[in-house]
Parts: C-alpha cells; structure tokens; sequence
C-alpha cells in the first residue's frame, strides 16, 4: 500500500469513529477471516441489572445486605449491579471485611466470623456447597440471558441472584454484516454456558466458548491462529488486553478500560461493533485501490 492511501484509509476510518492506533492495522483488517468478541461490555451493555432476588428461606433483604457487603469493595461490572438494587431496595449493606476477588469466579470475604462467597456455581461447588436446591431459580436466570451468582455464609447456602446484561441495540446487525462480509464470529465469556448460549443465539452468533478464565481467553486467540485463521479480537475490559494484544488485530471499544485500549491496534469511539465492518470494509477498499 502507498503511505497516501494508507493514510486515506486511515481517515476514513477515523470518520467511521475507528481510531487506527497502529498503522498495518488498517491493511491486515481487509485479510480478517475471524473475529472472537467478548460479552460482557462488548456484545451487551456492560452495565447489567439484577433481575431476580431468591432466598432459600424467603429473606431477600438478607441475602441482598450480604452481597451488597461483599460488592461495595469490588470494581466488576456486576457489583454495580447489586449495589443498585440494594440502593433501590433500601437495603443497608453489611460490614464485610477481608474481601479478595477471585477472577472470573467471584468475590469473598469475612462476615461474623464466617466467609461469605458470592460467585459462580463451579467455584462455590469446589468449596465444597451443595446447591442443587436452587437448581431451579438458576435455571430461570440462565433462561432469561442471565447470571446467576450464588451467596454463601460458612457452609450454608443463602440464595442465588439474578443478574442480566442487556444486548447493544446495533451487536446484532453489526454480527450479520460480519457473516456477510465471509467471516466467522465467535464470542468468549467467563459467564457460564447456558448464559452465554442465549446471548450468542440472541446476537446472531453460531460459535462461543463459555467458562473461559481471563488468563485463558488470549489462548483461544493463539489456538485459532494456529489453525490458520487471521483473527480480530474485540475487548473492553482488563480482562480482554492480554487477547487484544494476542490478536492479528485487536479492536478495544472506546467506553472500555484505558488498559484495553492500550493493548489494541484500533479503539471504536462510538462503543459500537459496527466499526469492525466497517474497518474491514475500509482496509478491502483501501488495499483493492493499491494494486
Ligand atoms: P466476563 O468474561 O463475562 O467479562 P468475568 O471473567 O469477569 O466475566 O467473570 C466470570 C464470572 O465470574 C462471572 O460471570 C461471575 O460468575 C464471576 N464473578 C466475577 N466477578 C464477580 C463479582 N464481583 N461478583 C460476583 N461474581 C463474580
Ligand atoms: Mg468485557
């Protein structure tokens, strides 16, 4: 490609509200063949609600102070969510100490002498809970596209919560144009895989790989390109910079953290995934008017 029309290119996609931070990124977008996104934040909102209370004993209130105490130390888009409820609720958060977050699993602390865990099922499972008694409250979250997030002090099981993220109004159609440009899309989530099952079907997305640690999802980038695709990651959170980096080109959405952004070739100004076709679509042009 000539600098001039790398340069054009460059700007056009800078109109589209795609910044090109790293300047082969704009010619290896037209060669895509592959674009892994990730959920959270990226396909949905990022910013979820709890959409469900459930108390083995029916005391809501106190299963919502206990989270509300473990949540108010963390930064994860999901304590916002509980804070807001135990806010709307006027539920007064309990004074829990020692917290410690555990990526991609959940959040402890010390309540009363006990630990509290609020996380998912796999982890509070490995600590030895049995939470088959709320098998059926997380089934009707998992249903409605959401997480649930377990809560338990000492050995007793206090509930489950419901929390869901809505879609971006545009993911959908940003997904199709992708399919039709030729190229395939798959989503990575730590979320579990009935959630991440009815997001991807809501998306449009055929392809997914739940229950993917943070540390492991620049792996699933590296595994895809060593089966020869070229492979666009698209992240907006800490969790995502390490696969933004791994990618052949790493979009970070523009309203994600500064560490995403840093890590990828282009950021999306506009929060929205229509700037990867639209990338993609720019470079094909850009690249087609070289030769
Ligand atoms: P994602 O890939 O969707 O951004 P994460 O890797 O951050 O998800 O988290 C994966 C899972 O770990 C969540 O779905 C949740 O079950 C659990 N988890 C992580 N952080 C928290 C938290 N602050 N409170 C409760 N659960 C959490
Ligand atoms: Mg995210």
């Amino acid at each position: 490609a000539t600098p001039m029309s790398v340069m054009v290119g460059v700007g056009k996609a800078a109109e589209y509200g795609a910044l090109i931070r790293q300047g082969d990124a704009l010619q290896t977008a037209g060669k895509l063949d592959l674009v892994i996104l990730d959920k959270t934040g990226t396909i949905t909102e990022g910013h979820p609600a709890v959409t469900r209370v459930h108390a083995v004993n029916g005391d809501e209130n106190r299963l919502l102070s206990l989270a509300a105490g473990l949540e108010q130390h963390s930064e994860h888009p999901l304590a916002e969510a509980i804070l807001s409820k135990a806010k709307a609720d006027d539920v007064q958060a309990d004074r829990v100490d020692g917290f410690e977050a555990l990526n991609g699993k959940g959040v402890k602390g010390n309540f009363e002498g006990q630990p509290v865990r609020l996380g998912n099922r796999r982890w509070l499972e490995t600590q030895g809970l049995d939470l088959t008694p709320l098998k059926g409250a997380a089934r009707e979250i998992t249903e409605e596209a959401g997480t649930p997030l377990f809560l338990a002090h000492g050995e007793q099981v206090l509930g489950v919560i419901g929390v869901a993220d809505a879609i971006k109004p545009d993911s959908k159609a940003a997904i199709a144009r992708l399919h039709d440009a030729g190229l395939k899309v798959m989503m990575v989530t730590g979320d579990v895989d009935a959630t991440a099952k009815a997001i991807a079907t809501k998306a449009g997305i055929d392809d997914y790989r739940a229950e993917v640690l943070p540390e492991d999802k620049a792996d699933v980038v590296s595994q895809m390109r060593g089966l020869g695709y070229t492979v666009a990651m698209v992240g907006d959170g800490i969790n995502d910079a390490p696969a933004l980096a791994a990618a052949d080109v790493g979009f970070a959405i523009g309203t994600g953290t500064d560490v995403a952004i840093e890590s990828a070739a282009i950021t999306l100004m506009r929060g929205s995934l229509h700037g990867v076709p639209d990338a993609i679509e720019i470079s094909r042009a850009t690249v087609k008017n070289i030769h």
